[in-house]
């Protein structure tokens, strides 16, 4: 039997991949206005550096990684996400010498071993920021306005942004004795996960799905509540500049992220029409972060959304641009003489950046020519036997059915001409 692709991964073909070019070249587009930098780190990592930087009471790290013995019996994971690398990046190579804060940005694959389903992979793919070495309340505003505006470019409809505050340790540690205070009667109607993070991680209870959980929470404290004074003043700021930018969003105190590290800002973004998996973005600030895995007390803020989700939300609502032919000239030669004459033609008007091809099966030149028509190659630019006599070249409007006979010696220049006039 053929060998067939690892399940939850994809792949993409033309007709597709250009897609994915138009939202990459976007991002990055947006993130240089803003003027963040693009990082690139490896593809796995220490496993050590995910338990650590991620949280062992995460989805993630108790049972999502793809985890490895290497040949020298050292513990491997495949990145699941990107800030833990990008943060030990910013202690391995002492980013925090350069000018504070650094504004990094990144797109690549991540892996995850959860069960397969619409808008959620194995190998899946984010466009993130993380911005370190500063704690001010701008930073984040900062970030959620450059999501608000990349989707604004990219012209998506019927987007909620959700915004929270989390608190720092100190309003965290209170939220948590009064949430297991007040969810102590209501434990046994938890489900099995919740009833494991009562313990761990109560915090993530509120952001359950299961709808007896959810139930089992309506009135409980939220992380609002208890917030102390610089954390409130914080979050204040926030919700102010976010207002300043023109940013629609909503408070939402049941708001929280599954990663342990967040502190303060916690926000997320959703497009209900795309179904279960709703959320095309999510992040937060989280000041505990750098310190944990080995650098100096460093604040951060970052966010990561999912190219697929953000894909899916686009093919919904009929935003993806046509993926055009860029071809603009199909050269069909007819004989060996005619093909290394065209050949000579085609690197000239390549090496002027002129998207052009040449037959590559030697056929008729009928079928060559319905073929580039297919295509939506717009010129033809035909050498035949009696062209080669003449010393010339014909150039065949495919749209409009018209042609035009140039001497070859000048054919280059006439086709470059046509080029930059666009037609
Ligand atoms: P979810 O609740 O959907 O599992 P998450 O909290 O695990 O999301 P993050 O770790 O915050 O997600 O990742 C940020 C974004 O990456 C998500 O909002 C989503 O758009 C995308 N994402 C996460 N996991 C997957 C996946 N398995 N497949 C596709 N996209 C994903
Ligand atoms: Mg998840």
């Amino acid at each position: 039997m053929a060998i067939q692709r690892p399940k939850g991964t994809q792949d993409l073909l033309p007709g597709t991949v250009e897609r994915w070019q138009y939202l990459e070249e976007t991002m990055r587009n947006v993130c240089r206005e803003y003027g963040y930098e693009e990082i690139r780190t490896p593809m796995f990592e220490a496993t050590e550096l995910f338990q650590r930087g991620v949280g062992q009471t995460t989805d993630i790290v108790k049972k999502e990684m793809y985890t490895f013995l290497d040949k020298g019996d050292r513990s491997m994971t495949l990145r699941p996400e990107m800030t833990a690398a990008v943060c030990r990046a910013y202690v391995e190579d002492k980013l925090y010498g350069r000018p504070q804060p650094v504004k990094l940005y990144y797109i690549g694959p991540m892996f995850r071993y959860e069960r397969p389903q619409s808008g959620r992979f194995r190998q899946f793919h984010q466009f993130g920021v993380e911005v370190l070495g500063a704690e001010q309340a701008v930073v984040d505003a900062e970030g959620i306005s450059l999501v608000w505006n990349l989707y604004q470019r990219l012209g998506l409809n019927r987007l909620e942004v959700h915004v929270n505050s989390v608190g720092c340790l100190v309003c965290r540690t209170k939220h948590r004795a009064q949430l297991q205070d007040f969810l102590t009667t209501r434990r046994d109607d938890l489900c099995r996960d919740c009833q494991d993070r009562f313990e761990r991680n109560p915090l993530r209870i509120l952001d359950c799905k299961n709808p007896n959980c959810q139930a089992a929470t309506i009135g409980a404290p939220t992380t609002c509540d208890t917030l102390c004074e610089d954390c409130s003043t914080h979050f204040g700021r926030v919700l102010a500049l976010l207002g300043a930018a023109g940013v629609v969003y909503r408070v939402n105190p049941r708001l929280v992220r599954g990663l342990d590290y967040y502190t303060k800002t916690a926000f997320e973004v959703m497009v209900e029409e795309i179904g279960a998996q709703s959320a095309i973005c999510g992040g937060g600030r989280y000041d505990g972060l750098v310190e944990e895995i080995g650098g100096p007390p460093t604040p951060g803020f970052g966010f990561a959304m999912g190219l697929e989700r953000v894909l899916a939300a686009l093919q919904v609502q009929n935003l993806l641009p046509e993926g055009k032919s860029r071809l603009f000239a199909m050269l069909i030669a007819l004989g060996e003489k005619a093909q290394i004459e065209g050949f000579s033609l085609l690197s000239a008007l390549r090496t002027q950046g002129i998207p052009v091809s040449i037959d590559l099966l030697s056929r008729s030149l009928k079928t060559q020519l319905k073929s580039a028509d297919r295509q939506g190659v717009r010129y033809a630019l035909i050498l035949g036997e009696e062209e080669l006599k003449q010393k010339v070249l014909l150039i065949r409007d495919l749209t409009l059915g018209e042609q035009t006979m140039v001497p070859l010696i000048t054919a280059v220049k006439e086709i470059i001409k046509m080029y930059r006039r666009g037609v």
